[in-house]
């Protein structure tokens, strides 16, 4: 009797005999499919042998898919407890940013959900600075350049007036100071060459 699974390769094929799936390697078509196992027993007459041998083997083909089975559920049981435990730490993570969005902030501790927060407020507080700064400085540029027009000339004011006919130097007055703190910052930035807000006809730009 000849068989038609594939020569010279590891094959699983179901033995004739026992008929589980057993590993065989067969260099011939007329190779017997009977397992090694079987072997020991093929042309047997004591069928009661034959069967009990067979249920001896079924027995541990069982035992071993059982215990595949097993390794199985407990690596899946292990994926599981992991997923668990990473829930827990997300739920408290959820709980402790609804308490701090909440406005207790103070109940978070000093807990890494509250450290990113708080530097990501420290963040944005900085760029909006940044920007009231260059808001300012637009503001105080003006201011410099209607003051340096309103400088002293001798007895009179520089536009031409006199110092106690200009209307303007009564306006600038109570600001004067502040303008001159704004423009020593700057004229700092200038010589330290780094961003000054400064305007293009300033004596120190020329
Ligand atoms: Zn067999
Ligand atoms: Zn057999
Ligand atoms: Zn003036």
């Amino acid at each position: 009797m000849t068989h038609s699974h594939p020569l010279h390769a590891d094959v699983l094929v179901e033995c004739l005999c026992c008929h589980a799936s057993q590993p065989f390697h067969f260099s011939s078509s007329s190779d017997q499919v009977v397992c090694p196992y079987c072997a020991r027993h093929l042309g047997d007459d004591r069928a009661v042998q034959r069967d009990a041998q067979h249920i001896a083997l079924w027995a541990s083909l069982l035992e071993d898919a059982e215990s595949r089975f097993d390794d199985a559920t407990s690596a899946a049981q292990v994926a599981l407890d992991e997923a668990d435990v990473r829930i827990t730490v997300l739920t408290a993570q959820v709980g402790e940013l609804s308490r701090i969005i909440a406005g207790d902030i103070d109940s978070a501790a000093e807990s890494p959900s509250r450290t990113l927060l708080e530097t990501e407020a420290l963040g944005r507080a900085r760029r909006r600075a940044e920007l009231a700064a260059r808001g300012n400085d637009a503001v105080f540029a003006a201011l410099w350049a209607i003051n340096a027009r309103h400088g002293d000339a001798g007895a009179l004011c520089a536009c031409g007036e006199a110092i106690t006919d200009c209307p303007d130097r009564s306006v600038l007055a109570p600001v004067r100071g502040r303008i001159a703190d704004w423009e020593a910052r700057n004229l700092a930035l200038l010589a330290q060459g780094t961003r000054h807000a400064l305007p293009a006809g300033h004596p120190a730009m020329r």
